[in-house]
């Protein structure tokens, strides 16, 4: 099959029965709700711009194996040029959509299980690796949106799996049966579940032998019976139900997550990626880690960007735009901003294969990244909230813009620069809130802070890294040190 249009990718994910629950309710035609379908179309522009001749370079592969055209999302990195130009294709779809885009996930797990799998069948003889090959053809194939399960409710952050309380707190095997294995437990924050056509399933933590259990991945789709979701909340959703765009601030696209519940789901054995061999959760845990922490370094900038334009456009519609400290604050966020770009490109550069044959990232350079993703998001903002104005959170609503009463007062008072229209500036500062404190402040702001990993996360792999004993030795050479 070719690249599925952004169109046939929608009606794709419509044919899929999923238990969705939205606000206590079950939600009989997700694609179709309000609150849930600008995360759709998010996913949807991984499909439309794949079409789009100025942009397949970066977001089409011809895979080797088949010599076939496939989507990027797909794609195992066989180069460092591949892992460039991943991070170029997420930073134009953070341009493109101001939003998480979910499908990172997927591709993530792809190349963490690509080689994990390939060393654990050499250490054990198991045939995860032929397994997930099967898997990933039918991916590519098909060109499916995979979803990336890592993170486990973990209940008691001190106990390990198995000493917790309620054994459900991480995903694990039930039952093992001659055909397959029954799991339960669940995965939080899922990113696009909703919007995918599969779910892999992957250990959330290093483990130790008596974590057999819990030492799991696999992949089932999302139609899977016992496997349902409830979705989350983010501030300000219901405003897509006023009904109106200027609100919003993104009428089109954002994001959305979910807590998955996996009741009793049956896998068969030959979905199966890994299944007691817990030396091995470790691996993944790092390597998908590693591989979503550079992602961070294009697709937060790519949403940075259309920040920074938003900033820009506020300080022009108040008549700010030449003031020194404006155009310095503008430099700064920009400053910032191509900060992450640049790790998101070194920790690429630097890439090495694996035994496997696919490309690890930079492992040290991949995690200064997403350190650095978890703090200047934030000045970003702060920057972009003083440009703003405190109008930004004030501003009346989009019906008394054009309510016959009030519409007059809302024009004569929120008038600022000659010529700008004040439905226009309407807009830019309902943009700024929305990636400020709105739905996409969710993907922009605090999916900085955790996604891939909470800071302390990024440390313990810097300090792992970082290799102090060899720069003492430096020192020590430079300062004639002799022990
Ligand atoms: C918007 C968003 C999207 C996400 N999307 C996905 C996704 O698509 N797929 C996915 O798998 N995950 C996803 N995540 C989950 C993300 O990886 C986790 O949020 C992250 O790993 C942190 O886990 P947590 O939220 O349980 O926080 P916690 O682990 O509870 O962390 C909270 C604080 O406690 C500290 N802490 C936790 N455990 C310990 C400990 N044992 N000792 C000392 N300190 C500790 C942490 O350092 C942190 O400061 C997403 C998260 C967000 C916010």
């Amino acid at each position: 099959m070719a690249l599925m249009t952004g169109e046939q990718y929608i009606e794709s994910i419509r044919k899929i029965k999923m238990e969705v629950y939205l606000m206590g309710k079950k939600v009989d035609v997700p694609v179709d709700d309000p609150i849930l379908r600008p995360s759709l179309n998010s996913v949807r522009m991984t499909y439309d711009l794949a079409q789009k001749p100025e942009y397949k370079d970066l977001m089409t592969v011809k895979d080797p194996e088949t010599g076939k055209e496939i989507n990027r999302f797909n794609n195992i990195h066989r180069s460092t040029d591949d892992l460039i130009k991943k991070v170029k294709m997420q930073r134009l779809l953070g341009q493109q959509t101001a939003a998480c885009f979910q499908r990172c996930v997927g591709m993530d797990a792809f190349n963490a299980l690509w080689s994990t799998t390939y060393d654990t069948d050499k250490k054990y003889g198991t045939s995860y690796f032929k397994n997930f090959k099967k898997f990933l053809d039918y991916v590519k194939e098909n060109d499916l949106t995979v979803d990336g399960a890592m993170t486990d409710p973990k209940g008691d952050r001190s106990l390990a799996p198995h000493q917790q309380a309620d054994p459900d707190m991480y995903v694990h095997v039930v039952e093992r049966r001659p055909d397959g294995i029954v799991v339960r437990g669940a995965k939080a924050h899922q990113t696009g579940a909703l919007n995918s056509h599969e779910m892999i399933v992957m250990p959330t933590i290093a483990m130790s032998p008596e974590d057999k259990d819990y030492a799991v991945s696999f992949v089932v789709p999302l139609d899977t019976k016992g496997l349902f979701m409830i979705i989350g909340r983010q501030s300000c959703d219901t405003r897509k139900l006023e009904g109106g765009n200027i609100d919003v601030g993104n009428a089109e696209f954002g994001g959305v997550e979910a807590l998955v519940v996996f009741d009793n789901v049956f896998v068969p054995n030959d979905r199966i990626f890994l299944n007691g061999e817990t030396d091995f959760a470790g691996a993944l845990v790092e390597r998908f880690a590693g591989y979503h922490r550079q992602s961070y370094g294009g697709c937060k900038v790519g949403v940075g960007d259309v920040l920074i334009g938003a900033a820009a456009l506020a300080a022009d519609y108040n008549g700010a735009a030449k003031a020194s400290h404006v155009k310095d604050k503008l430099i700064e966020m920009t400053h910032l901003n191509e900060t992450l770009y640049c790790c998101g490109i070194a920790c690429s550069a630097e890439g090495t294969p694996t035994e496997s044959g696919n490309y690890i990232i930079n492992l040290l350079l991949a995690n200064v990244c997403k350190q650095n993703v978890t703090r200047f998001p934030y000045e970003i903002v702060r920057l972009a909230e003083d440009i703003a104005g405190g109008i930004m959170v004030t501003a009346p609503s989009e019906k008394d813009l054009f309510d016959p009463k009030l519409g007059p007062y809302v024009e004569k008072y929120l008038k600022a620069a000659p010529g700008v229209k004040t439905e226009n500036r309407l807009r830019i500062l309902r943009l700024i809130e929305n990636l400020s404190l709105g739905t996409a402040a969710v993907g922009y702001r605090t999916e900085s802070m955790h996604g891939a990993g909470s800071p302390q996360a990024q440390r313990i792999m810097i300090a792992r890294q970082g290799n102090i004993p060899a720069k003492k030795e430096l020192a020590k050479k430079i300062a004639g040190v002799k022990e």
